[in-house]
């Protein structure tokens, strides 16, 4: 534990609150591997290097709104580790975006993308400019901006960026544009991009579908069938929905969606075509379900977490499941959790789960499906085709279920909860990359 501590100790001081957070608790997951290797990697400073970014671009993104006044935001990338493959992560636009925050998600996403088995490092980026209530006109304007100065620093072999909060397909398109403006290259800098200009087919369902395979297979181990099993998700966004269509289509019942003004709960299961039509077509709100199927009911201002079911999959937001709600799964007989969401489930709450019968799948390996089929579509690009939604799907269970089955080896082999099983794996593998390579 020493040199755990003496390294978040140097983290601390720098008052990165969400960094420290995250590689405290990353570290410590497994603090006994690193405590059995710790000469050999006190000599190569293995813990330094996996919590030093590689590089910290910073930039001023000063760009004109549509009433001809200047404005000036940051702009980030952080390159966090390329020791397995060029930097891979999304952008993301928000006001509450800095310099920690990126950290955090850029070492969180190394080890994401470790798991996926593919040549990935990890990045993450983005900005402060917030373009909800901007005009087309602004979000182009932003966008050209931030790509005059990030160009630099990416492209297909080295840094390859995506959407996230605040990016998807509309700015991913003007990002695209200025950046093959600007190098006059036509290649797979940009991931998530729209089918038309090189996006993939199945990319809008991957992570979701993702959730469900993975989930799968791993219930598949514990010889536990998902059909007819009741599962509570949350959210109505891409990934709830796309995980609701998947668990659907192999027998299981969604019996629960939300959005941040209440859930809706239909012990029949939920109707993703209706669903569907509601979210994505007619873009209302989830109460409007109700309107539709008589047998469903609408709860305002809560959470799902409060009914009798198997399975819960969060899908919706960071911490939205917290102590209390951890208890109510547990009470309600809910026996495995898959993380569709990044970070749904605070400290607290998993201390509880952890510590309970439950099956805990965390986002860092169950919502892996989005990045992978990012880096299908790198490939697609780089070979000059387009390929079918199947294809794409295909390549996404075999690589899901791939990781399942090594993150379950390694739970048997380390005798450990699955957190601590991938956390494992992804460490061993960036270290033996930095080690091979001598970096
Ligand atoms: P969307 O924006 O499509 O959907 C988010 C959903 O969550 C909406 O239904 C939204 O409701 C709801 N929501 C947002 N905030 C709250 C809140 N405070 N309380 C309750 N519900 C809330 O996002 P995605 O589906 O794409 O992403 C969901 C999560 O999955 C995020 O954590 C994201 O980072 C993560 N993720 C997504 C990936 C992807 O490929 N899309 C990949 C990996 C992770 P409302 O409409 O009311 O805001």
């Amino acid at each position: 534990m020493e040199y755990i501590n003496e390294i978040l100790e140097k983290i601390k001081k720098e008052k990165d609150g969400k960094f420290y957070e995250a590689t405290s608790a990353f570290l410590n997951s497994i603090s006994n591997y690193i405590e059995e290797n710790e000469e050999i990697f006190r000599k190569k400073a293995i813990l330094e290097k996996l919590t030093t970014p590689d590089r910290v671009i910073q930039f001023k993104v000063s760009w004109v709104d549509d009433n001809g006044i200047n404005r000036v935001n940051n702009g980030y990338r952080v390159q966090f580790n390329n020791a397995l493959g060029a930097y891979k992560g999304g952008l993301r636009f928000h006001p509450t975006v800095d310099l920690d925050t990126l950290k955090f998600l850029g070492f969180e996403q190394t080890f994401k993308n470790a798991l996926t088995n593919l040549p990935i490092g990890g990045a993450k980026g983005g900005s402060d400019f917030n373009p909800k209530g901007k005009s087309d006109n602004e979000i182009l304007n932003f966008c050209k901006e931030f790509m005059n100065e990030l160009y630099r620093y990416i492209g297909p072999y080295t840094d390859i960026p995506a959407g996230d909060i605040g990016v998807s397909g509309k700015e991913i398109g003007y990002l695209f544009g200025h950046y093959k403006k600007l190098t006059r290259k036509f290649d797979g800098t940009i991931s998530g991009k729209p089918n038309t200009i090189g996006g993939l087919l199945g990319r809008n369902e991957a992570t979701g579908y993702g959730l469900v395979y993975f989930l799968n297979h791993i219930m598949k181990k514990d010889n536990f069938d998902i059909k007819d099993k009741k599962i509570l998700v949350s959210g109505s966004g891409n990934v709830a929905i796309h995980a609701i269509e998947k668990a659907n289509e192999l027998k299981a019942k969604c019996i629960t969606a939300s959005d941040s003004n209440g859930f809706i709960y239909d012990e029949n299961g939920i109707d993703i075509d209706i669903l569907k039509e509601i979210k994505l077509i007619k873009k209302q709100r989830i109460s409007e379900y109700v309107k539709f199927v008589k047998t469903a009911k609408y709860f305002e201002g809560e959470r799902p977490w409060n009914i009798k079911a198997d399975i819960a999959l969060p899908c919706a937001t960071e911490n939205e499941i917290n102590k209390n709600d951890a208890m109510n799964l547990l009470n309600n007989g809910i026996k495995y959790i898959a993380e569709g969401a990044n970070m749904p489930t605070n400290n607290e709450a998993k201390d509880i789960i952890l510590n309970s019968n439950i099956v805990f799948l965390p986002a860092k390996a169950a919502n892996a499906g989005g990045v992978m089929s990012s880096v299908f579509e790198m490939s697609q690009d780089s070979n000059y085709i387009y390929w079918n939604f199947k294809k794409s799907d295909d390549m996404l269970k075999e690589n899901m279920e791939k990781m399942a089955e090594s993150i379950y080896n390694e739970k048997i082999r380390s005798s450990c909860d699955y957190q601590t099983a991938a956390n494992l794996i992804a460490f061993k593998k960036v270290v033996d990359a930095i080690i091979i390579e001598g970096i």
